[in-house]
């Protein structure tokens, strides 16, 4: 696998020029704040009231409204929450982008599915850490990196990758290193993962197995204890050494019931559903339905989260959390962000 580290980045791409970071969040202010310290110019874009406006300030930033932040930029990054981006973009962003400045992402979405389409006097290039934005900083501060993808989607400056690159150098990514890919290949697994796997699959089934339990007599708490709370234990030890080496720590008859139950709760048919869900990712079909949706308020959205805070799993878990004050909720403003 190709994979680029500090020697393969030359920070004097980017050390000269003026980079524009829009959004002061999760991501935003870990970009801003890494290159500023990497010696790079930067400049934090940010709409007027925004309370975070403050904040960029006092940690030494130079903070200006998207518009005037965009106009003094060779290279504008959009650290804005994705379905907010293609409207900032065609009412504040490309009136004001310089002729030949570069417009990078830290996700694909709105260049992959045609909601942004960038002017082609543009370098568009996406570097986009695999972490939340505080370890993207805590990791640079400690003198280590997140890994972050990669990826030119066009180059008409011909150094869109060298300048990619000093970008990742210039947060701490290739520390750790960075991994070429596409914006189709990122935005579709990315999307998949977060739909099928991580959030998707895991809360549903999650939830499954608290109704399973409780219809079948038992007690809320004790059920919530062993399909809630213990999970963490087990996604600990797979991210830390993968599925092997979850099964090497747990019982020997947890690693059997995982072999022989696993594949009868998680048939092949569940495989089947996971392939159309990546078809209607990669023909579109998702994308469209979400930018409808946001362009209907959040309808759908709105109600799903009513339904969903109305579980008997969210009744339980407040008091039993509660419990364990040492469970520090890690749900902090600044990484409600999409950490997928
Ligand atoms: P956040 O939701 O944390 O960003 C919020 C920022 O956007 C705030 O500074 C907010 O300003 C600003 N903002 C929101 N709406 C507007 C607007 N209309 N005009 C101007 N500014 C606005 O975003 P994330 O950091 O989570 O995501 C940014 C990008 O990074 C996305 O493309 C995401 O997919 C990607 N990404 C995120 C990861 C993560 O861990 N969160 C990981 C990898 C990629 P205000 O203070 O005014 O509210
Ligand atoms: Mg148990
Ligand atoms: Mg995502």
């Amino acid at each position: 696998m190709n994979v680029y580290y500090d020697h393969d980045a030359d920070l004097g791409f980017i050390r000269d020029k003026k980079v524009a970071v829009l959004g002061y969040g999760s991501q935003g202010h870990a970009h801003a704040l890494n290159l500023h310290e990497s010696g790079v110019p930067v400049v934090v874009g940010l709409r007027p009231g925004s309370r975070r406006w403050k904040q960029a300030e006092a940690a030494g930033l130079a903070v200006a409204p998207v518009a005037e932040a965009v106009a003094q930029a060779d290279v504008v990054m959009i650290l804005l929450p994705d379905e907010v981006q293609a409207r900032v973009y065609r009412e504040a962003v490309e009136p004001n982008l310089k002729e030949g400045a570069a417009l990078v992402f830290a996700h694909g979405f709105n260049v992959h599915f045609g909601q942004i389409r960038p002017r082609a006097d543009l370098d568009v290039w996406m570097v986009a850490p695999k972490g939340p934005g505080h370890l993207v900083r805590s990791e640079y501060q400690a003198g280590r990196g997140v890994p972050a993808l990669v990826a030119v989607h066009q180059d008409a400056s011909g150094s869109a990758l060298p300048t990619a690159l000093a970008y990742a150098k210039g947060i701490g990514a290739t520390r750790a290193g960075v991994i070429p890919t596409t914006f189709a290949e990122e935005t579709e697994t990315d999307l998949f993962g977060e739909q099928a796997v991580l959030c998707g699959g895991a809360s549903q089934l999650v939830a499954y197995g608290f109704e399973t339990l409780i219809e079948a007599g038992y007690k809320p708490e004790i059920a919530y204890f062993e399909v809630l709370h213990e999970l963490k234990l087990i996604v600990d030890l797979m991210y830390e050494s993968g599925l092997a080496g979850m099964r090497y720590s747990i019982s020997n008859t947890a690693e059997y019931g995982d072999y022989t139950r696993g594949p009868v709760v998680i048939g092949p048919e569940v495989k089947e559903r996971m392939k159309e869900v990546l078809r209607q990712i990669q023909e579109g079909e998702f994308a469209r339905e979400w930018v409808l949706e946001n362009q209907a308020g959040q309808a759908v959205l709105e109600a799903k989260r009513h339904k969903w805070a109305q579980h008997p799993i969210e009744q339980v878990g407040p008091k039993l959390r509660a419990m364990m004050p040492f469970l520090k909720a890690h749900v902090s403003e600044e990484d409600v962000g999409d950490a997928t």
